[in-house]
Protein backbone atom coordinates (compact mmCIF):
# COMPACT_ATOMS: atom_id res chain seq x y z
CA UNK A 1 0.00 0.00 0.00
CA UNK A 2 2.88 2.32 0.33
CA UNK A 3 1.95 3.98 -3.07
CA UNK A 4 -0.69 5.68 -1.65
CA UNK A 5 -0.66 9.14 -1.97
CA UNK A 6 -1.60 10.24 1.46
CA UNK A 7 -0.14 14.12 1.69
CA UNK A 8 -1.89 17.23 -0.04
CA UNK A 9 -1.19 17.99 -3.33
CA UNK A 10 -0.22 22.08 -3.83
CA UNK A 11 1.81 23.33 -6.58
CA UNK A 12 2.38 20.08 -8.52
CA UNK A 13 3.78 18.21 -5.39
CA UNK A 14 2.49 16.53 -2.44
CA UNK A 15 3.45 18.01 0.88
CA UNK A 16 2.80 17.28 4.62
CA UNK A 17 -0.32 18.95 6.21
CA UNK A 18 0.66 21.67 8.23
CA UNK A 19 -1.98 20.74 11.23
CA UNK A 20 -0.50 17.03 11.04
CA UNK A 21 -2.94 15.33 12.49
CA UNK A 22 -3.91 12.26 10.46
CA UNK A 23 -7.00 10.40 10.70
CA UNK A 24 -7.31 6.38 9.85
CA UNK A 25 -9.17 5.40 6.38
CA UNK A 26 -11.14 2.90 6.70
CA UNK A 27 -12.07 0.16 4.01
CA UNK A 28 -15.58 -1.13 4.91
CA UNK A 29 -15.26 -4.06 3.72
CA UNK A 30 -12.62 -4.94 6.37
CA UNK A 31 -12.62 -2.55 9.03
CA UNK A 32 -9.03 -2.23 8.35
CA UNK A 33 -7.07 1.24 8.27
CA UNK A 34 -5.87 1.56 4.57
CA UNK A 35 -4.06 5.34 5.15
CA UNK A 36 -3.40 7.68 7.06
CA UNK A 37 -4.74 10.96 5.99
CA UNK A 38 -4.22 14.17 7.53
CA UNK A 39 -6.59 17.09 5.97
CA UNK A 40 -5.48 20.77 5.38
CA UNK A 41 -5.36 23.15 7.59
CA UNK A 42 -6.68 26.85 7.45
CA UNK A 43 -2.79 28.14 6.21
CA UNK A 44 -2.53 25.18 3.60
CA UNK A 45 -5.96 25.94 2.38
CA UNK A 46 -4.90 29.86 2.06
CA UNK A 47 -1.55 28.66 0.78
CA UNK A 48 -3.34 26.53 -1.84
CA UNK A 49 -5.63 29.09 -2.92
CA UNK A 50 -2.97 32.12 -3.67
CA UNK A 51 -0.71 29.96 -5.29
CA UNK A 52 -3.46 28.58 -8.10
CA UNK A 53 -4.67 32.23 -8.23
CA UNK A 54 -1.03 32.49 -9.67
CA UNK A 55 -0.83 29.75 -11.27
CA UNK A 56 -4.34 31.11 -13.48
CA UNK A 57 -2.85 34.28 -14.02
CA UNK A 58 0.71 33.67 -14.94
CA UNK A 59 -0.52 32.00 -18.30
CA UNK A 60 -3.02 28.91 -17.50
CA UNK A 61 -5.93 31.56 -18.70
CA UNK A 62 -4.33 32.85 -21.67
CA UNK A 63 -3.03 29.82 -23.07
CA UNK A 64 -3.98 28.62 -26.58
CA UNK A 65 -7.33 27.26 -26.40
CA UNK A 66 -5.33 24.12 -28.53
CA UNK A 67 -2.95 24.20 -26.49
CA UNK A 68 -5.22 23.69 -23.53
CA UNK A 69 -6.41 20.72 -25.30
CA UNK A 70 -3.65 18.69 -25.74
CA UNK A 71 -2.90 19.00 -22.15
CA UNK A 72 -6.78 17.89 -21.38
CA UNK A 73 -6.48 14.68 -23.73
CA UNK A 74 -2.91 13.64 -22.50
CA UNK A 75 -4.85 13.70 -18.70
CA UNK A 76 -7.69 11.65 -20.35
CA UNK A 77 -4.76 9.29 -21.99
CA UNK A 78 -3.04 9.13 -18.53
CA UNK A 79 -6.30 8.10 -16.92
CA UNK A 80 -7.00 5.65 -18.95
CA UNK A 81 -3.59 4.24 -18.42
CA UNK A 82 -3.89 4.34 -14.40
CA UNK A 83 -7.60 2.66 -14.98
CA UNK A 84 -7.23 -0.06 -12.71
CA UNK A 85 -5.30 1.78 -10.08
CA UNK A 86 -7.73 4.14 -9.85
CA UNK A 87 -10.30 1.61 -9.29
CA UNK A 88 -8.73 -0.68 -6.62
CA UNK A 89 -8.19 2.76 -4.56
CA UNK A 90 -11.61 3.64 -5.06
CA UNK A 91 -13.04 0.62 -4.07
CA UNK A 92 -11.26 -0.03 -1.07
CA UNK A 93 -11.85 3.51 0.28
CA UNK A 94 -15.22 3.55 0.23
CA UNK A 95 -16.38 -0.19 -0.96
CA UNK A 96 -17.54 0.18 -4.51
CA UNK A 97 -17.95 -3.46 -6.37
CA UNK A 98 -14.62 -3.27 -8.10
CA UNK A 99 -16.37 -3.63 -11.88
CA UNK A 100 -17.81 -0.13 -10.73
CA UNK A 101 -15.21 1.23 -9.76
CA UNK A 102 -13.59 0.28 -13.20
CA UNK A 103 -16.34 2.02 -15.33
CA UNK A 104 -16.54 5.28 -12.70
CA UNK A 105 -12.47 5.26 -14.10
CA UNK A 106 -13.30 4.94 -17.47
CA UNK A 107 -16.00 7.53 -16.94
CA UNK A 108 -13.69 10.13 -15.54
CA UNK A 109 -11.26 10.24 -18.55
CA UNK A 110 -14.01 10.14 -20.93
CA UNK A 111 -15.16 13.48 -19.00
CA UNK A 112 -11.65 14.64 -20.00
CA UNK A 113 -11.79 13.65 -23.26
CA UNK A 114 -15.66 15.55 -23.75
CA UNK A 115 -14.03 18.63 -22.19
CA UNK A 116 -10.75 18.66 -24.26
CA UNK A 117 -12.67 18.52 -27.25
CA UNK A 118 -15.26 20.90 -26.23
CA UNK A 119 -12.85 23.68 -25.66
CA UNK A 120 -12.48 24.38 -29.41
CA UNK A 121 -16.13 24.42 -30.25
CA UNK A 122 -17.48 26.84 -27.16
CA UNK A 123 -18.11 29.72 -28.73
CA UNK A 124 -19.66 33.37 -28.23
CA UNK A 125 -22.68 35.50 -30.41
CA UNK A 126 -22.16 38.09 -32.11
CA UNK A 127 -25.79 40.41 -31.60
CA UNK A 128 -27.34 42.68 -34.28
CA UNK A 129 -27.71 45.46 -31.55
CA UNK A 130 -30.41 48.59 -33.28
CA UNK A 131 -27.34 50.74 -33.35
CA UNK A 132 -25.49 49.43 -35.25
CA UNK A 133 -21.80 48.50 -35.19
CA UNK A 134 -20.46 45.05 -34.00
CA UNK A 135 -21.73 43.70 -30.82
CA UNK A 136 -19.91 40.03 -29.63
CA UNK A 137 -19.63 38.45 -26.46
CA UNK A 138 -16.95 36.40 -24.88
CA UNK A 139 -16.55 33.26 -22.57
CA UNK A 140 -14.04 34.49 -19.78
CA UNK A 141 -12.77 32.24 -16.91
CA UNK A 142 -13.42 33.33 -13.61
CA UNK A 143 -10.44 32.62 -11.86
CA UNK A 144 -10.00 30.30 -8.72
CA UNK A 145 -12.79 28.21 -8.62
CA UNK A 146 -13.43 25.70 -5.63
CA UNK A 147 -14.58 22.06 -6.42
CA UNK A 148 -16.16 20.68 -3.12
CA UNK A 149 -16.93 16.51 -4.02
CA UNK A 150 -18.81 13.78 -1.97
CA UNK A 151 -17.77 10.22 -1.26
CA UNK A 152 -20.36 8.39 -3.57
CA UNK A 153 -18.80 8.33 -6.89
CA UNK A 154 -15.55 10.41 -5.76
CA UNK A 155 -13.58 10.13 -8.46
CA UNK A 156 -16.15 10.52 -11.70
CA UNK A 157 -17.76 13.61 -9.31
CA UNK A 158 -14.26 15.23 -9.30
CA UNK A 159 -13.66 14.82 -12.82
CA UNK A 160 -17.00 16.56 -14.24
CA UNK A 161 -16.14 19.74 -12.15
CA UNK A 162 -12.26 19.58 -12.80
CA UNK A 163 -12.25 19.21 -16.31
CA UNK A 164 -15.08 21.78 -17.50
CA UNK A 165 -13.58 24.87 -14.98
CA UNK A 166 -9.64 23.79 -16.69
CA UNK A 167 -11.25 23.81 -20.26
CA UNK A 168 -12.97 27.09 -19.69
CA UNK A 169 -9.44 28.67 -18.48
CA UNK A 170 -9.58 28.54 -14.60
CA UNK A 171 -7.18 27.22 -11.96
CA UNK A 172 -8.97 24.65 -9.25
CA UNK A 173 -9.05 24.13 -5.99
CA UNK A 174 -10.15 20.45 -5.58
CA UNK A 175 -11.62 19.49 -2.06
CA UNK A 176 -12.70 15.41 -1.38
CA UNK A 177 -14.50 14.19 1.20
CA UNK A 178 -12.48 13.03 4.46
CA UNK A 179 -13.75 9.68 3.26
CA UNK A 180 -12.63 9.09 -0.04
CA UNK A 181 -9.75 11.68 -0.66
CA UNK A 182 -6.95 9.00 -2.08
CA UNK A 183 -8.44 9.27 -6.44
CA UNK A 184 -8.37 12.63 -5.84
CA UNK A 185 -5.01 13.45 -5.07
CA UNK A 186 -4.01 10.81 -7.83
CA UNK A 187 -5.81 12.75 -10.08
CA UNK A 188 -4.11 16.03 -9.28
CA UNK A 189 -0.69 14.04 -9.61
CA UNK A 190 -1.82 12.70 -13.29
CA UNK A 191 -2.80 15.98 -14.15
CA UNK A 192 0.45 17.23 -13.66
CA UNK A 193 1.98 14.26 -15.27
CA UNK A 194 0.24 15.10 -18.36
CA UNK A 195 1.45 18.70 -18.37
CA UNK A 196 -0.55 20.52 -16.70
CA UNK A 197 1.12 23.67 -15.18
CA UNK A 198 1.91 23.50 -11.41
CA UNK A 199 -0.83 25.21 -9.10
CA UNK A 200 -3.39 25.04 -11.58
CA UNK A 201 -4.76 21.89 -10.01
CA UNK A 202 -4.42 22.16 -5.98
CA UNK A 203 -5.98 19.45 -4.28
CA UNK A 204 -6.72 19.19 -0.37
CA UNK A 205 -8.22 16.71 1.50
CA UNK A 206 -9.45 17.68 4.88
CA UNK A 207 -13.02 17.58 6.69
CA UNK A 208 -15.84 20.28 5.80
CA UNK A 209 -15.86 22.12 8.76
CA UNK A 210 -11.90 22.52 8.85
CA UNK A 211 -10.76 22.59 5.32
CA UNK A 212 -14.56 23.56 3.36
CA UNK A 213 -15.20 26.65 5.33
CA UNK A 214 -11.73 28.27 4.55
CA UNK A 215 -12.35 27.71 0.93
CA UNK A 216 -15.76 28.77 0.26
CA UNK A 217 -14.96 31.96 2.28
CA UNK A 218 -11.69 32.60 0.60
CA UNK A 219 -11.53 35.96 -1.11
CA UNK A 220 -9.53 34.86 -3.81
CA UNK A 221 -11.94 32.11 -4.47
CA UNK A 222 -14.94 33.17 -7.77
CA UNK A 223 -17.14 30.16 -7.23
CA UNK A 224 -17.61 27.47 -5.52
CA UNK A 225 -18.45 23.77 -7.14
CA UNK A 226 -20.48 21.51 -5.02
CA UNK A 227 -22.04 18.29 -4.68
CA UNK A 228 -23.19 17.05 -1.98
CA UNK A 229 -26.16 17.19 1.00
CA UNK A 230 -28.69 19.66 0.45
CA UNK A 231 -27.89 20.66 4.15
CA UNK A 232 -24.25 20.97 3.70
CA UNK A 233 -24.82 22.94 0.29
CA UNK A 234 -27.10 25.42 2.24
CA UNK A 235 -24.78 26.36 4.41
CA UNK A 236 -22.45 26.77 1.53
CA UNK A 237 -24.79 29.16 -0.83
CA UNK A 238 -24.95 31.21 2.64
CA UNK A 239 -21.22 31.40 3.18
CA UNK A 240 -20.87 31.87 -0.68
CA UNK A 241 -23.57 34.62 -0.64
CA UNK A 242 -21.00 37.02 1.60
CA UNK A 243 -18.59 37.17 -0.98
CA UNK A 244 -21.55 37.09 -4.09
CA UNK A 245 -19.74 34.02 -5.09
CA UNK A 246 -21.34 31.80 -7.74
CA UNK A 247 -21.97 28.57 -6.67
CA UNK A 248 -23.19 25.57 -8.46
CA UNK A 249 -24.73 23.13 -6.37
CA UNK A 250 -25.91 19.27 -6.92
CA UNK A 251 -27.69 18.17 -3.95
CA UNK A 252 -29.91 14.96 -2.30
CA UNK A 253 -32.81 13.40 -4.21
CA UNK A 254 -35.71 11.48 -3.76
CA UNK A 255 -36.46 10.12 -6.96
CA UNK A 256 -39.62 8.41 -8.45
CA UNK A 257 -39.90 5.72 -10.20
CA UNK A 258 -43.56 5.35 -12.03
CA UNK A 259 -44.59 2.67 -13.94
CA UNK A 260 -47.82 2.02 -15.52
CA UNK A 261 -49.77 -0.74 -16.14
CA UNK A 262 -49.17 -0.59 -20.15
CA UNK A 263 -44.93 -0.69 -20.07
CA UNK A 264 -42.98 -3.96 -20.26
CA UNK A 265 -43.70 -4.57 -16.36
CA UNK A 266 -41.42 -7.48 -16.07
CA UNK A 267 -38.69 -5.58 -17.88
CA UNK A 268 -39.29 -2.98 -15.52
CA UNK A 269 -39.41 -4.91 -12.32
CA UNK A 270 -36.46 -6.37 -13.24
CA UNK A 271 -34.48 -3.47 -14.24
CA UNK A 272 -35.44 -1.48 -11.52
CA UNK A 273 -33.81 -2.97 -8.56
CA UNK A 274 -30.17 -1.20 -9.54
CA UNK A 275 -32.16 1.77 -9.96
CA UNK A 276 -32.23 2.40 -6.32
CA UNK A 277 -29.73 0.12 -5.08
CA UNK A 278 -26.84 0.38 -7.11
CA UNK A 279 -23.87 1.75 -5.04
CA UNK A 280 -25.58 0.31 -2.41
CA UNK A 281 -28.30 2.68 -2.61
CA UNK A 282 -26.22 5.67 -1.97
CA UNK A 283 -26.35 7.61 -5.33
CA UNK A 284 -28.01 11.02 -5.40
CA UNK A 285 -30.62 9.78 -8.33
CA UNK A 286 -31.85 6.64 -6.29
CA UNK A 287 -35.01 5.57 -7.49
CA UNK A 288 -36.23 5.02 -3.88
CA UNK A 289 -39.65 5.75 -4.41
CA UNK A 290 -41.80 3.29 -6.68
CA UNK A 291 -45.37 4.11 -8.02
CA UNK A 292 -46.93 1.61 -9.62
CA UNK A 293 -50.33 1.68 -11.25
CA UNK A 294 -52.00 -1.09 -9.50
CA UNK A 295 -54.17 -3.44 -12.12
CA UNK A 296 -49.92 -4.91 -11.74
CA UNK A 297 -48.96 -3.89 -8.33
CA UNK A 298 -48.66 -7.34 -7.12
CA UNK A 299 -46.85 -9.03 -10.46
CA UNK A 300 -44.43 -6.09 -10.18
CA UNK A 301 -43.79 -6.32 -6.83
CA UNK A 302 -43.21 -9.76 -6.90
CA UNK A 303 -40.72 -9.89 -9.49
CA UNK A 304 -38.78 -6.41 -8.18
CA UNK A 305 -38.29 -8.43 -4.59
CA UNK A 306 -37.63 -11.55 -6.62
CA UNK A 307 -34.83 -9.61 -8.52
CA UNK A 308 -33.74 -7.75 -5.22
CA UNK A 309 -32.97 -11.09 -3.66
CA UNK A 310 -31.07 -12.20 -6.27
CA UNK A 311 -28.53 -9.59 -6.04
CA UNK A 312 -24.99 -10.20 -5.30
CA UNK A 313 -24.03 -8.77 -2.12
CA UNK A 314 -20.40 -9.22 -1.33
CA UNK A 315 -16.67 -8.28 -1.38
CA UNK A 316 -16.15 -5.31 -3.52
CA UNK A 317 -12.91 -6.69 -4.96
CA UNK A 318 -14.98 -9.45 -6.76
CA UNK A 319 -16.31 -8.89 -10.48
CA UNK A 320 -19.44 -10.48 -9.94
CA UNK A 321 -20.48 -8.48 -6.89
CA UNK A 322 -23.12 -6.14 -7.33
CA UNK A 323 -23.33 -4.24 -3.99
CA UNK A 324 -20.73 -3.63 -1.55
CA UNK A 325 -21.40 -2.63 2.03
CA UNK A 326 -21.99 0.85 3.16
CA UNK A 327 -19.83 3.52 3.71
CA UNK A 328 -19.33 3.56 7.44
CA UNK A 329 -20.39 1.95 10.25
CA UNK A 330 -22.34 5.30 11.23
CA UNK A 331 -24.13 5.47 7.80
CA UNK A 332 -24.96 1.97 8.15
CA UNK A 333 -26.56 2.80 11.51
CA UNK A 334 -28.86 5.77 9.62
CA UNK A 335 -30.38 3.50 7.25
CA UNK A 336 -31.18 0.72 9.68
CA UNK A 337 -33.00 3.61 11.87
CA UNK A 338 -34.91 4.23 8.78
CA UNK A 339 -35.80 0.20 8.52
CA UNK A 340 -36.23 -0.10 12.13
CA UNK A 341 -38.78 3.08 12.57
CA UNK A 342 -41.04 1.78 8.99
CA UNK A 343 -40.82 -1.57 11.19
CA UNK A 344 -42.31 -0.58 14.06
CA UNK A 345 -44.31 1.82 12.35
CA UNK A 346 -46.44 -1.44 11.19
CA UNK A 347 -44.42 -1.10 7.18
CA UNK A 348 -44.25 -4.37 5.76
CA UNK A 349 -40.95 -5.20 4.92
CA UNK A 350 -40.79 -7.79 1.89
CA UNK A 351 -37.21 -7.85 1.73
CA UNK A 352 -33.88 -7.15 3.30
CA UNK A 353 -32.69 -4.90 5.75
CA UNK A 354 -30.51 -7.50 7.57
CA UNK A 355 -27.21 -7.46 8.12
CA UNK A 356 -25.91 -10.92 5.68
CA UNK A 357 -22.08 -10.79 7.19
CA UNK A 358 -20.37 -10.40 10.65
CA UNK A 359 -17.31 -7.63 9.72
CA UNK A 360 -17.83 -5.01 6.77
CA UNK A 361 -20.52 -2.44 6.38
CA UNK A 362 -22.80 -4.39 4.66
CA UNK A 363 -26.71 -4.73 4.53
CA UNK A 364 -29.15 -6.38 2.21
CA UNK A 365 -30.95 -4.59 0.27
CA UNK A 366 -34.47 -3.49 2.15
CA UNK A 367 -38.12 -3.83 -0.02
CA UNK A 368 -40.47 -1.20 2.32
CA UNK A 369 -44.57 -1.67 1.40
CA UNK A 370 -47.47 -0.49 3.06
CA UNK A 371 -45.93 2.75 3.39
CA UNK A 372 -47.74 6.36 3.92
CA UNK A 373 -46.63 9.18 1.70
CA UNK A 374 -46.28 10.84 5.36
CA UNK A 375 -43.78 8.49 6.55
CA UNK A 376 -39.79 9.63 7.08
CA UNK A 377 -38.67 6.72 5.00
CA UNK A 378 -41.14 7.77 2.16
CA UNK A 379 -40.21 11.62 2.50
CA UNK A 380 -36.73 11.56 3.46
CA UNK A 381 -33.30 10.45 1.32
CA UNK A 382 -32.07 7.70 2.98
CA UNK A 383 -28.90 7.03 1.43
CA UNK A 384 -28.87 3.39 1.58
CA UNK A 385 -30.43 0.45 -0.17
CA UNK A 386 -34.13 1.07 0.81
CA UNK A 387 -36.92 1.25 -1.09
CA UNK A 388 -40.21 1.58 -1.17
CA UNK A 389 -43.44 0.85 -3.41
CA UNK A 390 -47.18 2.19 -3.88
CA UNK A 391 -50.16 1.48 -5.76
CA UNK A 392 -51.79 4.37 -7.58
CA UNK A 393 -54.98 4.77 -9.71
CA UNK A 394 -55.05 8.15 -10.78
CA UNK A 395 -52.33 9.92 -13.15
CA UNK A 396 -53.01 13.10 -12.55
CA UNK A 397 -52.82 12.17 -8.35
CA UNK A 398 -49.65 10.16 -8.44
CA UNK A 399 -47.99 13.27 -10.16
CA UNK A 400 -48.98 15.55 -7.21
CA UNK A 401 -47.69 12.74 -5.00
CA UNK A 402 -44.70 12.85 -7.13
CA UNK A 403 -44.34 16.67 -7.09
CA UNK A 404 -45.08 16.54 -3.40
CA UNK A 405 -41.18 16.25 -2.47
CA UNK A 406 -38.35 18.91 -1.35
CA UNK A 407 -36.42 17.07 -4.28
CA UNK A 408 -36.06 17.16 -8.04
CA UNK A 409 -33.31 15.75 -9.16
CA UNK A 410 -33.75 12.56 -10.98
CA UNK A 411 -36.48 9.69 -12.18
CA UNK A 412 -37.56 6.83 -14.38
CA UNK A 413 -40.93 6.55 -16.31
CA UNK A 414 -42.08 3.16 -17.93
CA UNK A 415 -45.02 3.43 -20.44
CA UNK A 416 -45.28 2.09 -23.64
CA UNK A 417 -47.67 5.18 -24.90
CA UNK A 418 -45.89 7.92 -26.07
CA UNK A 419 -48.13 10.68 -25.79
CA UNK A 420 -48.76 9.33 -22.01
CA UNK A 421 -44.36 9.20 -21.41
CA UNK A 422 -44.35 12.84 -23.30
CA UNK A 423 -47.19 14.03 -20.92
CA UNK A 424 -46.11 13.12 -17.41
CA UNK A 425 -41.95 13.56 -18.28
CA UNK A 426 -43.38 17.53 -18.59
CA UNK A 427 -45.16 17.72 -15.46
CA UNK A 428 -42.45 16.40 -13.00
CA UNK A 429 -40.48 18.24 -11.09
CA UNK A 430 -37.10 17.02 -11.97
CA UNK A 431 -33.54 17.79 -13.68
CA UNK A 432 -33.40 14.62 -15.02
CA UNK A 433 -35.84 12.11 -16.24
CA UNK A 434 -35.38 8.73 -18.43
CA UNK A 435 -38.32 7.43 -20.26
CA UNK A 436 -38.49 3.14 -20.01
CA UNK A 437 -34.81 3.89 -18.64
CA UNK A 438 -32.77 3.90 -15.31
CA UNK A 439 -30.13 5.64 -16.83
CA UNK A 440 -29.27 9.57 -15.21
CA UNK A 441 -25.84 10.47 -16.59
CA UNK A 442 -24.48 11.35 -19.72
CA UNK A 443 -21.20 13.11 -19.94
CA UNK A 444 -22.45 15.16 -23.01
CA UNK A 445 -26.26 16.05 -21.28
CA UNK A 446 -26.98 18.56 -18.54
CA UNK A 447 -27.26 16.79 -15.26
CA UNK A 448 -28.70 18.89 -12.18
CA UNK A 449 -31.69 19.39 -10.15
CA UNK A 450 -34.85 21.35 -9.39
CA UNK A 451 -36.15 22.81 -5.96
CA UNK A 452 -33.68 21.86 -3.08
CA UNK A 453 -32.03 18.80 -5.17
CA UNK A 454 -29.49 22.26 -6.58
CA UNK A 455 -28.94 25.11 -8.89
CA UNK A 456 -26.70 25.05 -11.86
CA UNK A 457 -25.66 21.59 -13.98
CA UNK A 458 -22.85 19.70 -14.44
CA UNK A 459 -21.82 18.22 -17.80
CA UNK A 460 -22.16 18.89 -21.18
CA UNK A 461 -21.69 22.36 -22.52
CA UNK A 462 -23.70 23.57 -19.76
CA UNK A 463 -21.37 23.13 -17.12
CA UNK A 464 -18.24 24.40 -18.85
CA UNK A 465 -21.13 28.02 -19.50
CA UNK A 466 -20.96 27.62 -15.85
CA UNK A 467 -17.28 28.20 -15.26
CA UNK A 468 -17.68 31.33 -17.56
CA UNK A 469 -18.22 34.92 -16.63
CA UNK A 470 -20.33 36.13 -19.73
CA UNK A 471 -18.79 39.21 -21.23
CA UNK A 472 -20.35 41.86 -23.83
CA UNK A 473 -18.37 43.72 -26.37
CA UNK A 474 -19.41 46.48 -28.71
CA UNK A 475 -17.50 48.10 -31.34
CA UNK A 476 -18.72 51.33 -32.61
CA UNK A 477 -18.69 52.08 -36.23
P1 LIG B 1 -21.79 16.12 2.46
O1 LIG B 1 -22.67 17.27 2.14
O2 LIG B 1 -21.69 15.67 3.87
O3 LIG B 1 -20.31 16.41 1.98
C1 LIG B 1 -20.00 16.76 0.64
C2 LIG B 1 -18.66 17.50 0.61
O4 LIG B 1 -18.82 18.74 1.29
C3 LIG B 1 -17.52 16.77 1.33
O5 LIG B 1 -16.31 17.01 0.64
C4 LIG B 1 -17.51 17.45 2.68
O6 LIG B 1 -16.26 17.35 3.34
C5 LIG B 1 -17.83 18.88 2.28
N1 LIG B 1 -18.35 19.74 3.35
C6 LIG B 1 -19.07 19.36 4.43
N2 LIG B 1 -19.33 20.43 5.20
C7 LIG B 1 -18.80 21.52 4.58
C8 LIG B 1 -18.75 22.91 4.86
N3 LIG B 1 -19.32 23.41 5.96
N4 LIG B 1 -18.10 23.73 4.00
C9 LIG B 1 -17.55 23.23 2.87
N5 LIG B 1 -17.55 21.92 2.56
C10 LIG B 1 -18.17 21.07 3.39
O7 LIG B 1 -22.28 14.94 1.50
P2 LIG B 1 -21.76 13.44 1.44
O8 LIG B 1 -22.26 12.72 2.66
O9 LIG B 1 -20.31 13.39 1.11
O10 LIG B 1 -22.54 12.94 0.14
C11 LIG B 1 -23.83 12.49 0.17
C12 LIG B 1 -24.79 13.55 -0.32
O11 LIG B 1 -24.38 14.03 -1.59
C13 LIG B 1 -26.19 13.01 -0.53
O12 LIG B 1 -27.14 13.91 -0.02
C14 LIG B 1 -26.31 12.91 -2.05
O13 LIG B 1 -27.62 12.97 -2.54
C15 LIG B 1 -25.48 14.05 -2.49
N6 LIG B 1 -25.02 13.86 -3.86
C16 LIG B 1 -25.57 14.63 -4.84
C17 LIG B 1 -25.19 14.43 -6.16
C18 LIG B 1 -25.78 15.27 -7.26
O14 LIG B 1 -25.17 15.35 -8.31
N7 LIG B 1 -26.92 15.90 -7.07
C19 LIG B 1 -24.23 13.48 -6.47
C20 LIG B 1 -23.69 12.72 -5.44
C21 LIG B 1 -24.09 12.94 -4.13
Amino acid sequence: MSEIPTQLFINGEFRSSTQGKPAGLINPATEEIIAEIAGASAEDVAAAIESAHEAYRRGWRDLTPGKRTDVLFNIARLLRENMERIAQLESQSIGKPISDARDEAALGARVFEYYAGAITKFTGQTIPVARGGFDFTLRQPMGVVAAIVPWNFPFPIACWKVAPALAAGNSVVLKPASLSPLTALLLGQIARQAGLPPGVLQVLPGSGQETGDVLVTHPLIRKVSFTGSTSVGSRIMELASRGLKRVSLELGGKSPNIVFADADVDRAAMESPMSVFANTGQDCCARSRVFVERRVFDRFVDSFTAATRQLRVGNPVQDATQLGPLVSAGQRRVVEDFISEARKGGRRIAAGGDRPFPRGYYLNPAVVLEVEPSDRVWREEVFGPVVCIRPFDDEAKMIEEVNDSPYGLSGSLWTNDLRRALRVARQVESGVLSINSNSSVHVEAPFGGFKQSGLGRDLGMAAMEGYTELKNVYVGE
